[in-house]
């Protein structure tokens, strides 16, 4: 008996073979044109995702995390500010504060959405607060997996607290809350064109999307190293953040199918819920979200069942991930900004760690077959 191909656990070929014809045409444009740095590509993707999103202003970017970089730059965050993020995500949220002299604080996350827990954030905000050493200055709310954090709920603590509330939106592009797709939500959303995010470059890329002039402005200045009216004037600290023309090329090809993934990607995950419910836990949206299903990740029962499940699927040809095995906290980079951001030690952050222990992604994009999705869930079903 052959065994049947492998699944992929992000897709990198069906999409591409869509749309192979559109994107060499389009490389072949920016090849003659010869603008590999702010080409026309850059400018026209910006309009298209600033549409797409329904926000006013898109400024494309290096990557996803100088997108949050530039974006707490252009709040002047740095020594001293106190930046509260869940300690259950990825590693780039955590390390910008810290890059720019900032203190992460970090938060614990709900354990039916795996996004910031609002409660656990206003506790570690008056602890800061009643210390007085950090100013408390900015919140970045991560929406895992694609699915949106608790916005209104956000914006009402920063608003209390006169703080900047920043969505890291690097794994949830499409998704939205309310009705208000994520651009809307917080001062400012920074997207990741990571291959694998929910639309990919084939590179390094990202995106600001805002409602506000004044800071895509200060964006647009930031990421070009700081330059004012003229190039050779610099008028503040910026950097080199810009997005690169060919991987605009790139997007602009992809762009146009992001409705139909979206909506691909919402339909695996039902069809993974009604498989594998009962057997784990399954995610779930929220009332009021589209979820973007960037990711699905279900839970063990414990480390013990995780590494047998994925032993199982590895068996069968199913691809999985663990994300995250360990939360920030636990990072040997940030043990000490931890330890230190809370005098005495900050409470502990007990959903993050029991996450790590039991989470596990099964493959999730949107040209899995039917008979593939039937083929994880058997798997699952099978070690679980
Ligand atoms: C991918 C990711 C980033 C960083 O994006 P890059 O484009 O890889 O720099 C930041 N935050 C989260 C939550 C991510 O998943």
């Amino acid at each position: 008996m052959t065994s049947p191909a492998p699944i992929a656990l992000f897709d990198m070929k069906a999409q591409q073979a869509l749309i192979r014809a559109e994107i060499d045409r389009r490389l072949a444009s920016v090849l003659d044109g010869g603008r590999f740095i702010n080409g026309p590509e850059v400018v026209e993707l910006e309009g298209k995702l600033a549409a797409f999103a329904g926000c006013a202003h898109a400024v494309g970017v290096s990557s996803g995390t100088d997108a949050l970089q530039i974006a707490m730059m252009a709040e002047g965050i740095g020594r001293g500010d106190a930046v509260f993020l869940p300690a259950f995500t990825y590693t780039a949220t955590a390390e910008v504060p810290l890059v720019l002299g900032a203190t992460p604080v970090f938060v614990d996350v709900d354990p039916a959405t795996f996004n910031i827990d609002l409660a656990d954030l206003e506790r570690r905000i008056a602890l800061v607060q009643a210390e007085g050493r950090l100013r408390p200055r900015a919140v970045v709310g991560v929406d895992l997996f694609g699915l949106p954090a608790d916005w209104p709920a956000i914006e009402a603590v920063c608003a209390r607290h006169g703080m900047f509330a920043l969505d890291d939106a690097a794994q949830a592009f499409g998704a939205g809350l309310h009705g208000r797709r994520l651009g809307r939500w917080g001062g400012a959303a920074a997207l990741s064109f990571y291959p694998t995010k929910t639309l990919g470059c084939y590179g390094d890329g990202g995106a600001l999307l805002t409602d506000s002039a004044e800071r895509a402005d200060l964006y647009r200045q930031l990421r070009t190293h700081g330059e004012g009216k003229t190039r050779y004037e610099v008028e503040r600290t910026g950097m080199n953040g810009r997005l690169d023309t060919i991987q605009a090329a790139i997007l602009l090809c992809k762009l146009p199918l992001m409705e139909a993934e979206l909506a691909a990607r919402a339909r695996i995950a039902a069809r993974y819920g009604e498989g594998l419910a009962g057997a784990v836990g399954v995610p779930s949206s929220t009332p009021g979200a589209d979820h973007a299903w960037g990711l699905y990740s279900i839970l063990v029962e414990d480390a013990a069942a995780r590494a047998r499940v994925q032993a199982a699927c590895q068996a069968a040809g199913v691809p999985t991930g663990i994300y995250y095995p360990k939360p920030l906290h636990h990072q040997p980079a940030y043990a000490a900004a931890h330890a230190g951001a809370v005098a005495g030690g900050p409470p502990p952050l007990p959903v993050s760690e029991m996450l790590c222990g039991r989470i596990l992604s099964l493959p999730m994009h949107p040209y899995l077959t039917e008979e593939e999705v039937a083929r994880v869930v058997a798997a699952v079903r099978a070690a679980a």
